[in-house]
């Protein structure tokens, strides 16, 4: 048995290229919490995106569960974590902190075995599509355009999102306004998708779908709060567009809630509890014959998405592609709006580039 040795966590916080907001947040930068797992002389890497207090828990509350396991019984590890956090609650920072243990694990596995981690589960495509994701709402019209331009007309993503519920759904004039500048810069043949961070109440969202259809707006992301169950389902029921919802999942009850609600589940590798549970989660979305959509960190989600036969697409959203491309080498890029791994390198096929990011570290470093 190789051992799990080393698990250690440590906060970076990076500041966003500009001012960022939603329907119902602001924000001006983003903390990644990376895990290092080591064992039979390989390190493997994981990460979420939360609060520096994940790092905290995997220290205090995790690291002490896991170490000294064997490092290829990843659902054993996954096991004593879901039961070590039960009374400090698992949706929220814990399931962020075990999210991020569990991808370093199936990383350090690959590593010890020398193959990329979709061998370890088989592959159901040899790579996954992407949508272009922000159109923050602080964004003004020139820099919209540009971003959403240069995505499909200059990478050949021809899907992209922007969020919309402005100022808690209390702007309705000026996201539609965004949505007709939206599509006046992607052109007629591009998928357009829009996101409101459960920012408007049930009726307020079917009336904003039906004068989006104008703009042929495919994908409606968190009409209404995540939360609000019969709500999601009323505007399902009323749209044209898909109505998606899924990414603060921490767990499949969350899910199988959901999937009742939604055309297309999303998933979040860093938060729903790692790469077993993003594809169990899949399961129970075809299960109602629904498709998934990985949220966030695209990176992370590529071996994942590879094993997963209903898969829609993975969302290559601004912040973390920034990020991602900064902090890790073997960083991928989609050619033609597919992401496809480099089948040479192990496990996730990412290295960080410790000297790099080490100015952004906010918390815990090597050798805790
Ligand atoms: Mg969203």
């Amino acid at each position: 048995m190789t051992p799990i040795r080393g698990l250690t966590a440590t906060a970076y916080t990076v500041p966003t290229d500009r001012p960022e907001a939603d329907g119902t947040l602001a924000w001006d930068r983003t903390t990644l919490v990376l895990v290092r797992a080591t064992g039979g002389g390989q390190t493997g890497l994981g990460w979420t995106y939360g609060s520096a207090a994940c790092a905290a828990i995997v220290r205090d509350d995790l690291a002490p569960v896991v170490r000294g396991r064997s490092a290829l019984d990843v659902p054993a590890a996954f096991e004593a974590m879901a039961r070590q956090v039960r009374n400090i609650g698992r949706a929220g920072a814990a399931g962020y902190a075990m999210s991020a243990i569990e991808t370093a694990l199936w990383d350090l596995k690959a590593r010890l075995l020398g193959v990329p981690l979709c061998a370890l589960f088989g592959q159901a495509s040899d790579g996954v599509r992407v949508y272009g994701s922000g159109g923050f709402t602080t964004y003004p019209h020139a820099l919209l355009a540009e971003q959403l331009g240069g995505w499909v007309h200059d990478r050949g993503i021809p899907r992209v999102k922007i969020k919309i519920g402005e100022s808690r759904g209390t702007r309705e004039e000026r996201d539609l306004h965004r949505v007709r500048q939206a599509r006046d810069a992607i052109g007629s043949y591009a998928e357009l998708y829009v996101d409101a961070n459960g920012a408007y109440t049930a009726k307020q969202a079917i009336r904003m779908a039906h004068a989006m259809d104008e703009w042929d707006v495919r994908w409606f992301e968190e009409p209404v709060s995540s939360d609000d169950i019969r709500g999601m389902r009323r505007v399902r029921d009323a749209v044209r567009a898909d109505v998606a919802a899924g990414e603060y999942g921490c767990d499949l009850y969350y899910f199988r809630r959901l999937v009742r609600v939604v055309d297309c589940l999303q998933i979040d590798v860093t938060r729903c509890g790692g790469i077993l549970e993003w594809r169990r989660a899949a399961a129970v979305a075809a299960a109602r014959g629904l498709e998934v959509s990985g949220h966030c960190a695209p990176q992370l989600h590529l071996h994942a998405a590879l094993a997963t036969p209903n898969v829609r697409h993975l969302e290559w959203f601004h912040d973390h592609v920034r990020i991602e491309s900064m902090f890790f080498d073997g960083f991928r890029e989609p050619v033609e709006g597919v992401l496809r791994p480099d089948l040479s390198r192990p496990g996730l096929g990412l290295d960080l580039r410790e000297a790099d990011v080490e100015k952004f570290r906010t918390y815990g470093g090597v050798g805790d």
